[in-house]
């Protein structure tokens, strides 16, 4: 090749140069274990004094609740605070993916939940696309399970606290902890938090659990902006819709990279929820912001020509409600500090291409469980110890932040990515959707679909469906409404 040819195609040779370099990069932090290197810390002969806990963790949710388990069943005495009372609702999609499917069927909470028809596994599912490209099939087949299960919070959430709470836990239910900052004795090596109510509890660990809003990482500036993503939530009757299939998402193109999602309760009840994921300008969720949720919510509802349709005429649907949803450790650039972890949402652990969090809230859950296991053994909770934590949850679910976002951002750019997929899933069926599944739902890294075998095909998808919009000029099925 001539030096010209070279530097023609020398674009295309960085690029793949960089590809490679960062799955080899990629492969070794995966392969990578992470450790706590402080043998004898100050505190690894003393024991604990009488009424303070290894662990004092403020927030009882899915991240709370599940570091609760693991500590207390390997022996840790743990107190676990909530300002609510279990069960509690929380606005969610309810979407459960595997990874946290995995984490509840060791906790023996996968099982309760089927044992009293609390969780429907999702089969039937896909997607539509921006132009209007329907996909449906079924994915347990292929999968050998299901990718996600529907469970209403208020069961989900409630098991897992008390799993924590029959382990061993304290749950202490109806303390809040208000605007007094927790304080820390450095002699004694102790929190001391407090409810508004005048309420104290010590511990050698603080673990900050509070969700996306978290009052704690904002007062005690972990955390320094508020969340930028939002979702919406309402359920609907069963009996009252048609819908036929388990999950499904839908990317309306006016509000990419969000979507909406409707998933299906064991009671036929449904939950529908309309997602919007921070992308572009600053406070914009690509094209729309915050303000525009509920049109978007009530527009879906009444007129997207596929959701109208799945749930009918005669639908009862609750009245619309909404949270924040705090993505990719958006405003938390370091979740550990001297004694102190910070779990889940109130860290920014939701995926920001899907504004999924509950599996990364467990995994993350169980990987601070793990790191203060270890630092009670060498009696060491610097911050030296606790940024294991940090490595921890970056190989297991963090790296891929960075590849979601750009997802995000590409969908935004670029709607026809979505068609090219669904266009695939046309040609392939379901080995292609379940591959999508699996990739949403962090079975597999989202890096899966740089893959040559996965890239290439998905390549053709995208020259099909360049042609069948541009040359053929296919109708969008979302405009015409025919569907
Ligand atoms: C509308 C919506 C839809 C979503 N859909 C999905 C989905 O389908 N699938 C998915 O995987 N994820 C979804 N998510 C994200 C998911 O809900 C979160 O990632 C998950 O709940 C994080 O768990 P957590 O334990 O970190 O926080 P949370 O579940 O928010 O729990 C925090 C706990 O802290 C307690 N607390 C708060 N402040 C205090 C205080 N001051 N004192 C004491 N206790 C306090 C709260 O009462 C609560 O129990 C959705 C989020 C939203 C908003």
């Amino acid at each position: 090749m001539s030096l010209d040819r070279l530097r023609e195609h020398k674009g295309a040779i960085a690029g793949v140069l960089g590809a490679g370099l960062a799955a080899t990069a990629i492969y070794y932090i995966a392969k990578k274990s992470y450790s706590i290197k402080v043998r004898q810390g100050r505190f690894r002969d003393v024991s604990l004094p009488e009424d303070t806990y290894d662990a004092v963790i403020v927030g009882a949710g899915p991240s709370g609740s599940t570091c609760a388990y693991y500590l207390t069943k390997n022996g840790a005495k743990v107190a676990l605070i909530d300002k609510e009372t279990f069960p509690r609702d929380k606005y969610c999609g309810d979407a459960v993916c595997t990874p946290a499917l995995n984490i509840l069927e060791d906790m023996g909470v996968l099982k309760e939940l089927v044992d009293n028809n609390e969780a429907h596994f999702a089969d039937s599912g896909g997607f539509v696309s921006p132009s209007g490209l329907a996909y449906i099939g079924q994915s347990q087949e292929k999968l050998g399970g299901a990718a996600a299960c529907a469970v209403k919070r208020t069961n989900l959430d409630k098991r897992i606290a008390w799993k924590a709470r029959d382990t061993g836990a304290d749950l202490r239910e109806g303390f809040e902890v208000g605007k007094q900052n927790p304080t820390f004795d450095q002699e004694e090596g102790l929190w001391t938090v407090s409810s508004t109510e005048g309420k104290e509890v010590k511990g050698r660990m603080l673990v900050i659990a509070d969700g996306a809003t978290s009052k704690l990482a904002m007062q005690m500036g972990y955390c320094t902006e508020p969340p930028k993503g939002v979702c919406s939530r309402a359920f609907i009757e069963g009996g009252t819709h048609n819908v036929d299939f388990d999950g499904v998402c839908f990317y309306q193109r006016e509000s990419l990279p969000g979507y909406s999602a409707i998933f299906r309760h064991p009671n036929d009840e449904l939950n529908f929820c309309y997602y919007l994921i921070p992308c572009g300008k600053d406070g914009m969720c690509g094209d729309v912001s915050e303000a525009d949720l509920k049109r978007l919510h009530d527009g879906a509802l009444k007129s997207d020509p596929f959701i109208s349709k799945a749930i009918g005429p005669n639908a009862k649907i609750e009245r619309m409600r909404a949270a924040a949803l705090r993505l990719g450790s958006q405003g938390v650039p370091q979740s550990y500090d001297d004694h102190l972890i910070i779990v889940g949402d109130a860290a920014g652990h939701i995926d920001p291409l899907t504004g999924e969090g509950i599996h990364t809230a467990m995994m993350g859950g169980k990987a601070a469980a793990d790191t203060i296991l270890e630092m009670r053994e060498c009696g060491d909770f610097s911050a030296a110890s606790t940024r294991v934590y940090q490595q921890r949850w970056m190989q297991l679910f963090g790296h891929d932040f960075a590849y979601s976002k750009k997802g995000a951002e590409l969908i935004y750019k670029y709607p026809i990515l979505l068609d090219a997929c669904a266009n695939e899933m046309a040609r392939v069926g379901d080995k292609m959707m379940v591959r999508w599944a699996e990739v949403m739902t962090n079975m597999r890294p989202k890096t899966y679909f740089l893959r040559p075998d996965v890239a290439v095909p998905l390549g053709f998808a995208l020259l099909r469906e360049w042609w069948a919009q541009k040359v053929s000029g296919r109708p969008d099925k979302y405009k015409t409404g025919l569907i």
